[in-house]
């Protein structure tokens, strides 16, 4: 694929001191106010995503807890989305590592944001903007009898996926497969972090389902809010069709700079 590029790095995580150095560089580039830092609100990066011109290219930190590696079906998926939506000349890079599990059974968003802290090894720099998505064991604080909650965006370039609950819903019977799942989770948590929906990138029409927060109102799209829990997406997907956006999403992330 073009301007695509993937390096697998098999290699487990640097030391400590490492990530510490790499964390205060972009605290005094934060501090300086030259790059946007990467504990931002979600949508706040959602121009710079979306825009060729401040940052051309583009880096995906990919981490994964013991087991739950992505599958080369959903960064096949995942590297299509982002192509067709993103203004990105230089390229989109995409780096997959594993992680030791931190052993939670149970993970507030909180306990997420601690994670990355301690994994997190690559940051925004001059161009090149880094978004880090981990796909972790356990399962969410949040969830419900009803709502399995399969991924949250919860930074400005950082989202999390739950891939051992997702992993129980796509082993049940006629249940989407793990890469139907993955994609469709995957997708919509970078859907957030684009601003959709009315969350840093401005609506053109209203579409926005405000009693389900930043979800698109209609059924068919990505960003309808069932598309981020177990229950909502076995209700929702036969077959192993991925839900793609509708033209209301998508007419908002062109106008904010995006394809
Ligand atoms: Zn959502
Ligand atoms: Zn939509």
């Amino acid at each position: 694929m073009r301007h695509l590029f993937i390096v697998f790095a098999f290699l487990t995580l640097f030391a400590a001191s490492c990530s510490t150095d790499a964390m205060n560089d972009n605290s005094l580039a934060e501090a300086a106010g030259e790059l946007p830092g990467y504990r931002g609100e979600v949508g706040e990066s959602a121009a710079d995503l979306l825009r060729g011109d401040a940052f051309g290219g583009l880096t995906l930190q990919l981490l994964y807890t013991p087991g739950l590696r992505p599958s080369d079906q959903t960064i096949q998926n995942f590297q299509a989305f982002l192509l067709d939506r993103l203004n990105k000349p230089d390229g989109i890079t995409l780096t997959i590592q594993e992680i030791g599990s931190p052993g939670q059974e149970v993970y507030s968003t909180q306990d997420v944001r601690d994670l990355e802290d301690t994994v997190r090894t690559l940051f925004t720099t001059e161009g090149n903007l880094v978004v880090c998505g981990i796909f972790l064991d356990g399962s969410f604080e949040g969830n419900t009898e009803n709502g399995s909650v399969l991924g949250i965006a919860y930074r400005n370039t950082s989202f999390v996926i739950f891939g051992e609950t997702l992993r129980e819903f796509s082993g049940q019977p006629l249940a989407p497969s793990t890469a139907v799942l993955e994609s469709t989770v995957l997708n919509h948590e970078f859907g957030h972090l684009l601003g959709l929906v009315n969350g840093g990138t401005p609506m053109q029409d209203a579409h926005q389902d405000t009693e389900h927060g930043r979800h698109c109102t209609s059924e068919d799209c990505l960003m309808y809010w069932t598309a981020e829990t177990g229950e909502g997406l076995l209700n929702r997907i036969s077959g192993g069709t991925i839900p793609s956006l509708d033209a209301a999403c998508i007419q908002d992330l062109r106008a904010n700079g995006g394809k």
